[in-house]
């Protein structure tokens, strides 16, 4: 493969080549804590304990630099992990801007580990260009955002907001879960951190925890290698596999998750059950057009209103037959949940108000089946 390979090449092929001792097509899994030394100091390869660095984990980071375009790649236990290792840069006093529309375990990460540890947060509404600029401090030293949000699907402009932070010496973090590196590219709009939950898209079928961070400069690169390295939240060869696995389909699977979700976001929105339905591929999306502008495809995810409020979602809810009610999100199989009483349970009840996130509020992850079962499903729930 060179290095001008297209992203479904790169999906399939970036970091990955036959095994060289057996031709093994397919990565092997690594399953060893550490590696022989022929002499004390000297390596085979490139490797000496697998908190350091795994053959089967070293591939799968390069995969996923590759597809979000980054140089370096890290791989971590979970997306908390990932988000943690970021965190753990910063010190006491440092000042972060973060998105308000957020992971509900981002939000918690965020307001009830690191703020003991004299982490300053704001949570602003980047939606709002002059909100945004409004909130830094002379020690601010990173903004995080995920876009489109979760649970509200508020999609940020990515670049504007590079454009702020590098104005202003902040690093940059975009949470690229929900966008997933075949519909947006952060590092090329400016971001210096992309962050993946692994577990959502790029794993894809509901059997993976993971995390990654990608980045462009050597510098962060180094800083969050180190940090990586001396916390040891890592991934195993096992998971690291079936990641690599996952990622040679991601380009057709999120394909057909748009199309999904695009057929039935339109079908919700003439539905009177449905006041409210928010997709940033609807004309009616706030910031469609910066959708528009920022990502190749709208997305797998749906966020919609139901007129009954808690009683009647959850009703909705346990009717459905293939839709299954779930956390997560991203995988072939469809799924829905109630964020106010599940993932965002955690989000205290005044935010949770002023985001719109209300009690009637249903959260689609549209997967991959038939698009005609799903709409059909979800009419028979509702009847
Ligand atoms: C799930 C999720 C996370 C957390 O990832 P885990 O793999 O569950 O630790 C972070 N950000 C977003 C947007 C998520 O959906």
């Amino acid at each position: 493969m060179n290095d001008n390979a297209r992203f479904a090449t790169r999906a399939i092929h970036a970091g990955q080549q036959p095994d060289p001792a057996t031709g093994a097509i397919m990565t092997p899994v690594y399953q060893t804590a550490t590696y022989a030394q022929p002499s004390p100091g000297k390596f085979i390869g490139e490797f000496d304990y697998s908190r350091s660095a795994n053959p089967t984990r070293t591939a799968l980071e390069a995969n996923l630099a590759s597809l979000e375009g980054g140089r370096h790649g890290l791989c971590f236990g979970s997306g908390c992990a990932a988000m943690d290792c970021v965190l753990h840069q910063l010190s006491p006093g440092d000042h972060i801007i973060l998105c308000d529309d957020v992971y509900g375990g981002t939000n918690r990460l965020f307001h009830r580990v690191y703020d003991r540890h004299g982490i300053k947060i704001s949570l602003v509404d980047l939606t709002d260009h002059d909100a945004a600029a409004a909130a830094f401090r002379p020690e601010t030293r990173l903004m995080w955002l995920e876009t489109p949000t979760n649970p509200m699907l508020k999609v940020i402009d990515i670049a504007a907001m590079a454009e702020l932070c590098r104005a202003k010496g902040a690093w940059l973090a975009v949470d690229n879960t929900f966008a997933t590196p075949v519909l947006q590219a952060p590092l090329s709009l400016g971001a210096d951190i992309v962050c993946h939950s692994s577990t959502k898209y790029i794993g894809g079928h509901s059997d993976v925890v993971g995390g990654a961070l990608l980045t462009n400069d050597d510098a962060i690169h180094e800083k969050l290698k180190f940090v990586q390295n001396s916390v040891g939240a890592v991934p195993g060869p096992m998971d690291c596999f079936l990641l690599l696995r996952s990622t040679k389909t991601i380009h057709v699977r999120v394909d057909r998750h748009c199309q999904n979700a695009g057929k039935l976001a339109e079908h919700l929105v003439e539905h009177p059950k449905f006041p409210r339905v928010v997709y940033p591929g609807l004309d009616s999306h706030p910031q469609h057009a910066v959708a528009k502008k920022q990502m190749c495809g709208f997305g797998g995810m749906i966020t919609a209103e139901m007129d009954g409020g808690l009683d009647d979602a959850r009703r909705f809810l346990e009717r459905l037959k293939i839709f299954t009610i779930a956390e997560s999100l991203g995988g072939v199989e469809s799924l829905i949940e109630s964020p106010a009483i599940m993932t965002h349970a955690s989000v205290p009840a005044d935010q949770r108000a002023k985001l719109g996130i209300t009690d009637g509020l249903v959260r689609f992850s549209v997967g991959i089946e038939d698009i005609d079962d799903l709409i059909g499903d979800i009419e028979q729930a509702l009847g």
